[in-house]
């Protein structure tokens, strides 16, 4: 008799996998919380052929993800239980058969307060909604975790199946710079809740959105309404802090709510796009409130994560063939944020899948070369002086003159902001590029967009789109 096959007579199925749940239980303690289930909670144990014992995982990226770095430690913990001797382990693609069936989650949403109307009143404009919708695409199965975002996705981990608020992390305010996955995690986190603890009221809005349900109660003298309605609610997300600064009736009621739901120990969770210190246009009671628990900041992408997203949302895509070269060479230059990195990717597949033809790097250079080349390519103030002239309807010239009529003397200030905002430039030298200026008019400027954006909307989306413009 072979020898394998005494070893297999002699350690029954139970035995293999009970040792595969102790070597995966040490893997938790050993990578943390956030690494085990994004990559290894995933491996199941599926089986033994002979000395073989076989682990499965969903995907073949994440198979490739696992051996290339965790393997030897795996291989390491394996060997040293007793159980295990004389085994080997194999990880296979597919699904095993202790996996449940995933649920999509793209049923209504029940206890995510997403969509239903706060007031019985027949209201049927879309400003009945008091919340916002959730993407089904941003869970946590679909988020990748790196270095860059370890610490804010253990954090919404924490808060999203812990059932009562989490000590120290309340609020959890997540920030960071645009496209790297805030509202990724604050959906995943309702999506999880809504999965596991349909009991639980969760509230997701943006901070527009909540200002905008605030205007519209105070205008239909229903603010005792809105007030006990954000009051019932036992987890509340508002996306996008950094919108109601500089509106001060909105700060009040918001930082009235942010009270009474962390004195009632109700969940709060907040993002923005810097930390709560760097906040202007805050008030100091709010500002030093949203920094009371746990802050924690997504920063930017690495080139390892980069590959990771790809990777991922590569394995969604089905029967898309893309070279590693290709991969690789997106997230190489694709660095500013993930929203562009899958918007380029999304690109290729799409030129690819139109013309018939296999991805190639020299398609994927050829399809992405505006992109690229508008990455590469620095703004200069004369860009801008161009755009906005061009935007608002007046001439270069005007850009350079000392005319005050606000028909020329705003635009001239949005220039002056976008100067600032997008170039190295120093206040001085922007100054001299608008007709010999003072720094301080520059800086003026600056400040009266920044307020003007806080408080009009309109206007704000305006400058938005000249930078989107400029900056693509
Ligand atoms: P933010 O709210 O910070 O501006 P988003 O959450 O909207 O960014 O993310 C932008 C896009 O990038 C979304 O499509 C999101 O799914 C994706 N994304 C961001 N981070 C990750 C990640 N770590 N894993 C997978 N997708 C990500
Ligand atoms: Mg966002």
């Amino acid at each position: 008799m072979p020898l394998h096959a005494q070893i297999t007579a002699a350690v029954p199925q139970d035995a293999l996998a009970a040792a595969w749940d102790r070597v995966s239980a040490r893997l938790q303690t050993l990578y943390g919380d956030a690494v085990f289930r994004s990559w290894l909670k995933p491996l199941r144990f599926a089986g033994c052929e002979g000395e073989k014992v076989i682990l499965s995982v969903p995907t073949r990226f994440m198979r490739e993800w696992i051996t290339s770095h965790y393997a030897d430690e795996i291989r390491s913990l394996w060997a040293k239980d007793p159980d295990a001797e004389g085994y080997v382990l194999y990880i296979t693609v597919g699904q095993a058969p202790a996996r449940a069936p995933e649920k999509k989650p793209e049923a209504p949403v029940s206890n995510v307060i997403s969509t239903g109307s706060w007031q019985a009143a027949p209201d049927t404009s879309d400003t009945a909604q008091m919340g916002a919708p959730l993407d089904p695409r941003y869970t946590f199965e679909n988020f990748v975790v790196g270095k860059p975002n370890e610490l804010a996705h253990a954090a919404a981990r924490r808060v999203a199946e812990t059932d009562k608020v989490v000590p120290g992390c309340n609020p959890l305010f997540l920030y960071g710079g645009v496209g790297l996955g805030k509202t990724h995690l604050m959906h995943a986190i309702a999506w999880h809740i809504r999965k596991n603890n349909p009991n639980r009221r969760v509230l997701y809005l943006s901070a527009e959105k909540f200002m905008y349900q605030f205007i519209k109660a105070l205008r239909f003298k229903e603010a005792f309404a809105f007030k006990e309605y954000f009051r019932s609610v036992d987890v509340l997300m508002i996306d996008d802090v950094q919108f109601i600064s500089g509106k001060d009736s909105t700060q009040e009621e918001f930082f009235h709510t942010f009270n009474a739901l962390v004195d009632q120990n109700k969940q709060l969770i907040i993002s923005g796009d810097r930390s709560p210190s760097d906040l202007d246009g805050l008030e100091e009671r709010v500002r030093s409130r949203l920094g009371w628990g746990l802050v924690a900041d997504i920063h930017a992408t690495t080139y390892e994560l980069r590959l990771g997203i790809l990777q991922s949302k590569i394995e969604l895509m089905r029967d898309i063939e893309i070279p590693q070269k290709v991969t690789e060479f997106l997230a190489h230059k694709i660095t500013s944020n993930v929203r562009e990195l899958e918007g380029a990717l999304n690109r290729v597949v799409a030129h690819a899948t139109l013309v018939g033809r296999p991805i190639t790097l020299e398609t994927a250079q050829e399809v992405l070369r505006d992109l690229l080349r508008a990455h590469d390519r620095r703004i200069s103030i004369e860009d801008i002086q161009k755009q906005v002239a061009a935007h608002y309807n007046i001439k270069v010239s005007d850009m350079h003159s000392a005319r005050r009529s606000r028909v020329v003397a705003r635009p001239r200030q949005v220039a002056m902001y976008l100067s600032k905002k997008l170039t190295s430039r120093s206040l001085p030298e922007i100054g001299r590029r608008f007709g010999g200026k003072d720094h301080t008019t520059v800086m003026h400027a600056v400040k009266r967009i920044e307020e003007l954006m806080a408080e009009d909307g309109e206007f704000a989306r305006d400058v938005e789109l000249i930078e989107k413009m400029m900056r693509s």
